[in-house]
């Protein structure tokens, strides 16, 4: 195995919490409090990610030797790791929370491999200062889920923390998943993510909002020097406008990202926000089987569906107002900061536009498509149509002679497609001629359509199967469900089972449908 160079910025450059006691607490003017995993019985690895471990210069094989199973279960460290929690806050469903940070992940440092830098950072190794009155640990199912998504999303070419492992702890864990007084007994587990920055929203809003304005100022010149290296060419007084500029248009692509494959968060809290636009922090997320701008998979907002499917980009704005506000307190010219906020629109319209038009297979998006658009968001919302499968036929769509029986298997209700059929025919009429005007050949529309429609995605009892099938001692599933997200657009032969719209069984099942936060 190759030496490993690990290059602590964070902890070397930012100030600490000069407490080394492992006691929830509150730490001020300071980012990060030292912390040691705590120890786990029996670890065992069930899980790894060629892709993630290739990025560090490793293969699956070196994450199974001892020293480094240890390390990725919190039972040991390796040559340059030094530990550490980190502290932020945020506004959690819209209120101001005060202190959270890293309740349950620890960094463990900051690996240096073909000139990139990458925070391996273990999720559930037990209790920091910032725990709170929580365990600091995690469940298998829920970390089952972490590792799958971070991977399928990132097979899918959208922006998200890695996961590099999944190691079973061999300790039993006690969650209350119903949040009704009936708390089980659950196997724990612990991912270990991987980042080029774990830095969120909430770790400027913090010193922000307690007036440690020195310490925001560091946090802000470590972050551009470390995270965004390419700005350090730029003029001083341009810098930092250029960065807050840099975070609504990489924020804005997400949101379009996640619209393109059916995804949501589930948990948009500004302590849930990458500053590098990454999909952080996997929770009670689901993916969009029936199009549904409404749906929430988490259970805590099936009230308020403040993160449903269709209000992700708005929320996405308004947590950058609130980033705004905390970067106001240092950053006296307001207007660089609404040029931001102006930014992420501009790139938001455009880039949803392009998104789109890709989806549908138009070569350009054009003004008046939004009226198409509208209609047929209108119409799969109406009648419950799988969004994924829905995608992927139409790219075969004969538009000279368009017949809908192509579409059959994407349909839930017959009957609401029944009901909704003269306004489907009318629609499909109106897209063919869309498409025919810009005389496109089928097949170079078709292929390219396929590039930015999934065949397959994470969808949420897939993942629960695996889980299902963990729980019994059968991790055989999470890897074949892996190897099939590996290559999301292309179809793989005897996979059609994973390219199936959500079975009837799964549709009111907890975890398929619906998710509690408990984790
Ligand atoms: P989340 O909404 O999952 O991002 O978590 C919000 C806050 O709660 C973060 O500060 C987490 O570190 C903390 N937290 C969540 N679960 C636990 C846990 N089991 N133990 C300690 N802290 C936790
Ligand atoms: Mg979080």
């Amino acid at each position: 195995m190759a030496s490993l160079n690990f290059d602590n910025r964070f902890i070397r450059e930012l100030p600490g919490d000069p407490l080394t006691v492992n006691q929830t607490r509150q730490v001020n003017a300071a980012f990060w409090s030292i912390v040691t995993p705590t120890p786990v019985p029996h670890p065992q690895l069930i899980a790894s990610s060629v892709e993630v471990a290739a990025l560090l210069g490793l293969t699956p094989t070196d994450l199974q030797q001892p020293e480094w199973v240890a390390a990725l279960s919190g039972n040991g460290l390796l040559d340059g790791m030094s530990p550490f929690a980190t502290c932020y806050g945020g506004h959690q469903f819209g209120q101001w929370a005060g202190q959270l940070g890293d309740g349950r992940a620890i960094s463990l440092g900051e690996l240096l491999h073909n000139n990139q830098r990458w925070e391996l950072q273990l999720k559930g190794a037990g209790p920091t200062p910032y725990s709170r009155r929580a365990d600091g640990r995690a469940v298998l199912r829920s970390s089952i889920r972490e590792f799958l998504c971070s991977e399928a999303m990132f097979h899918l070419g959208v922006p998200t923390t890695h996961a590099l492992s999944l190691v079973l702890t061999g300790d039993a864990i006690w969650r209350d998943m119903f949040y009704d007084g009936n708390p089980k007994a659950e196997p724990g587990a612990i991912v270990c993510r991987v980042a080029p920055s774990f830095i969120r929203f909430g770790h400027f809003q913090l010193p922000a909002m307690r007036g440690e304005l020195s310490q925001l100022n560091q946090l802000i010149d470590f972050t551009i020097a470390r995270d965004f290296p390419h700005l350090s060419a730029e003029p001083a007084e341009q810098r930092r406008a250029l960065w807050f500029r840099e975070i609504c248009t990489t924020t804005a692509t997400l949101m379009v990202e996640w619209t393109r494959v059916g995804f949501v968060h589930g948990v948009m809290n500004t302590d849930n926000m990458s500053i590098l636009g990454l999909t952080i922090d996997y929770g009670p997320y689901g993916w969009v089987d029936n199009f549904d701008l409404n749906w929430t998979p988490n259970t805590t907002d099936a009230e308020g569906l403040r993160y449903c499917f269709g209000r992700q980009p708005a929320i996405a704005r308004w947590n950058l107002q609130r980033l705004a506000e905390a970067l106001a307190t240092v950053m006296t010219d307001q207007d660089i900061l609404m040029q931001g906020i102006d930014a992420f629109d501009e790139v938001f319209a455009q880039e949803m536009g392009n998104m789109l038009a890709a989806k549908l297979g138009w070569q350009q998006w054009q003004s008046e498509d939004s009226e198409l658009v509208n209609r047929l968001f209108d119409l799969l919302q109406q009648t419950e149509v799988d969004m994924t499968l829905f995608f992927r036929r139409l790219a075969y769509l004969d538009v000279t002679q368009p017949d809908l029986s192509l579409l059959t298997e994407a349909f839930y209700r017959d009957d609401l497609f029944v009901q909704h059929q003269t306004e489907f025919v009318q629609w499909f009429d109106d897209y063919s001629a869309r498409v025919l005007a810009e005389g496109v050949v089928p097949e170079e529309r078709a292929a390219r359509m396929n590039q930015v429609n999934p065949v397959y995605v994470l969808r949420n009892y897939l993942a629960q199967q695996a889980i299902d099938a963990a729980e019994q001692g059968n991790y055989q599933p999470i890897a074949e469900l892996l190897e099939v997200l590996r290559h999301p657009y292309t179809e793989q032969p005897g996979k059609a089972a994973y390219a199936q719209k959500r079975p009837d069984w799964a549709r009111h099942k907890p975890g398929c449908s619906m998710l509690s936060c408990s984790s």
